[in-house]
């Protein structure tokens, strides 16, 4: 969460084709940041952060000599940091949803935001922990069952969703073997916005290390690719990838639908982590914060004119 203080400014060093200038201005209950190349052609990059939520954007090959405006509307800060040819502008947002609206001309672009109401039914997931009751899933050299770990790992998720304002529900919620379609048509039922299966991954022999996710139709790329980066890039995991494949589970066409296989339970180092209460914690936490950022502020893709 942001502090009072803004974030720290680095002086601009390097020399480049379009000097910029920047404005920022709060009307009409919409905060609108242009970024000007004064006649030169302007290319940027714009993509949504979060913790703390914030717009980022990037521009090649321009430079900025301040000063920057002063925060006014729905922001909370602003800092610029000139990298080699590039110049990257860093807004700080409040806490909640918000929808950029991009309007652009040649040598120019105004972000206009605003924030959005909460949606008076929060967005829903559901969490299915693979596996349970008679099926227990890979077992680790030292016997620990994936339905338990599966299980351990959804509870914990659903405990930061809840800090994130996020409500969930699990398929199951103890040990019990639960089928493989109802968990997809539970989804559905309760028009849920994703489906997030948690699973371990095995493999014969003790070698294979590493997080692997799994989509099956192309409409759950984007929540597959958004949690497997949050496995790679907040847990640490090594990137096995992310992976179609027609598995059962995630074959509504209706709702987004990803399988995530956190560690090896076939590897011993990666049966202890995932045994490892502190670990399940992280990766609750990791998980918690893709489907945040899935829900709320999708990537854009990268944009030149
Ligand atoms: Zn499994």
């Amino acid at each position: 969460v942001f502090g009072p203080s803004p974030l720290p400014v680095l002086s601009p060093t390097a020399v480049s084709s379009a000097s910029l200038a920047i404005s920022l201005n709060y009307r009409l209950g919409a905060t609108r940041l242009s970024i000007n190349a004064k006649g030169k052609t302007l290319s940027y990059q714009l993509s949504h952060g979060y913790a703390p939520p914030r717009l980022s954007i990037r521009v090649p090959r321009g430079s900025f000599e301040g000063p920057l405006p002063v925060p006014c509307g729905e922001t909370l800060n602003l800092a610029y940091r000139q990298e080699g040819e590039s110049v990257l502008f860093e807004v700080g947002l409040p806490e909640g949803p918000f929808e950029v609206e991009e309007q652009k001309k040649n040598d120019a672009v105004t972000f206009l935001w605003k924030p959005q109401p909460r949606p008076k039914v929060l967005p829903l997931v559901v969490i299915d922990p693979g596996h349970g009751g008679m099926d227990p899933g890979a077992v680790g050299p030292t016997g620990l069952r994936e339905s338990q770990v599966n299980l351990e790992l959804a509870l914990k998720l659903k405990d930061e969703l809840k800090k994130l304002n996020v409500d969930s529900v699990l398929t199951r919620e103890s040990d019990v073997f639960v089928d493989l379609a109802p968990r997809s048509t539970f989804a559905e039922g309760l028009n849920a916005r994703m489906l997030v299966s948690l699973h371990c991954n095995s493999y014969p022999g003790s070698e294979a290390t590493g997080a692997e996710s799994y989509y099956r139709l192309d409409g759950s790329i984007p929540l597959a690719k958004t949690l497997h980066n949050a496995l790679i890039e907040d847990l640490g995991r090594p990137d096995r990838g992310v992976r179609q494949a027609r598995l059962y589970v995630l074959r509504s066409s209706l709702i987004p639908s990803a399988l995530l296989e956190t560690a090896f339970i076939s590897n011993p180092n990666e049966e202890a982590i995932l045994k490892d209460q502190e670990f399940q914690g992280q990766a609750a936490k990791a998980i918690a914060g893709g489907i945040w950022q899935y829900l709320f502020a999708p990537a854009t893709p990268e944009l030149t004119p």
